[in-house]
């Protein structure tokens, strides 16, 4: 928590890195969070406001320049071909207007086709397929490399060990989300308790928790699942779809998951009209989500948008505000 607040801006800047770094350790490396996650969006936005003031204190070792997740060493490291990066914020409307505005103009073109989906709240995972079988599964890590978690994910029911169809690319990376439903969480809670056992703060460390064990029989007792929303490598020689809407029907044709709350955008208009849809009916959701994510829709223009440091230019996560006055972490009521 923060416990002291610097007043002098360049101190202020220190004090935040340090203490973020903190908070992502906790939520990263030992998935158990010890402030909320509005907290620490609001600290972090904070560090970006003085970076855009001074960008000349930001180096490449600040927390804005790399992906937040951090490897555990018990578990092989597994280096990624296709980076897995993260996704930048928007919590207001003029963000997501602003980066509209920035896509069309770095496309120049009038208008952007977004494929707009939910932001599931678990974590990021990347599945390697060869010639159709899953050969190795890894987190994301620090982006560059993360962890091999081949066994554990080979217990997760809705990942298929092997996929189907008969346009099965020699090699595919599919990157999604590992999950766990509510009512599977509140079970398994349930069942901790009972037991005396340690319970989970939320869905979201507990599915991280249980995708990080180093016994994979502890994996398998444990409700998970999963959604496909990306690709990773794929073999040259394959298909490729011009879309992303494409790509995740093709996913499904070859068996895997992937969430049916999904459409094509044309406008800011029709994403608001998204975002609003999707936030009134979060509450009865059957996982949690923590905002909507836009992507625009061509490949072709995903590429001539490129990258910034940590996250996509051609994407952008648009992020519900904090869903309750009072949030319950590590069983203390804590006020957001
Ligand atoms: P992020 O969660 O904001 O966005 C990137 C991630 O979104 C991806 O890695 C992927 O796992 C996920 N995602 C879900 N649905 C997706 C979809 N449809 N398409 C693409 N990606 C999708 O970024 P981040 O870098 O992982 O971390 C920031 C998040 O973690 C924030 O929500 C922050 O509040 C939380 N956090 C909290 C604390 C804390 O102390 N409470 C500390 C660190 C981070």
């Amino acid at each position: 928590m923060l416990s002291s607040s610097p007043t002098n801006l360049a101190d202020r800047y220190a004090f935040l890195q340090v203490e973020l770094a903190r908070l992502e350790h906790a939520y990263y490396a030992l998935d158990n969070p010890i402030v909320p996650d509005s907290e620490y969006d609001r600290l972090y936005r904070e560090m970006l406001e003085i970076e855009v003031a001074h960008p000349e204190w930001v180096t490449s070792d600040s927390l804005s320049q790399r992906v937040g997740g951090i490897a555990l060493k018990e578990f092989d490291s597994v280096t990624h071909v296709v980076p897995m990066l993260s996704l930048n914020n928007a919590f207001e409307d003029t963000e997501l207007v602003a980066f509209d505005r920035r896509c069309r103009e770095g496309l120049h073109v009038e208008q952007v086709d977004y494929a707009g989906e939910l932001k599931f709240d678990g974590l990021a995972i990347s599945l390697r397929y060869e010639n159709g079988s899953l050969v190795r599964a890894a987190t994301r890590g620090d982006g560059a490399s993360g962890e091999d978690v081949t066994a554990n994910i080979k217990t997760i029911r809705a990942i298929p060990l092997k996929l189907i169809g008969d346009k099965i690319p020699a090699v595919l990376e599919v990157r999604g989300e590992v999950f766990m439903y509510l009512k599977d969480f509140q079970k398994m809670n349930e069942t901790a308790a009972a037991l005396g056992e340690k319970e989970f703060a939320n869905p979201r460390n507990a599915a991280a928790g249980s995708l990080r064990q180093l016994d994979s029989k502890i994996t398998a007792k444990r409700p998970l699942s999963f959604f496909a929303y990306g690709l990773g490598a794929l073999d040259p020689q394959s298909w490729l779809p011009a879309t992303h809407e494409k790509l995740l029907d093709a996913y499904v044709k070859l068996g895997l998951p992937v969430c049916a709350e999904r459409r094509v955008l044309k406008s800011v208009d029709e994403i608001l009209a998204f975002y609003n849809e999707v936030g009134a009916k979060r509450d009865s959701l059957p996982y949690d989500i923590d905002g909507v994510v836009y992507k625009v829709n061509s490949f072709s223009e995903q590429v001539k948008l490129g990258f910034v440091s940590r996250a996509p230019r051609f994407a952008l996560a648009h992020k519900f505000p904090a869903q309750e006055a009072l949030t319950t972490v590590l069983g203390i009521d804590v006020q957001v």
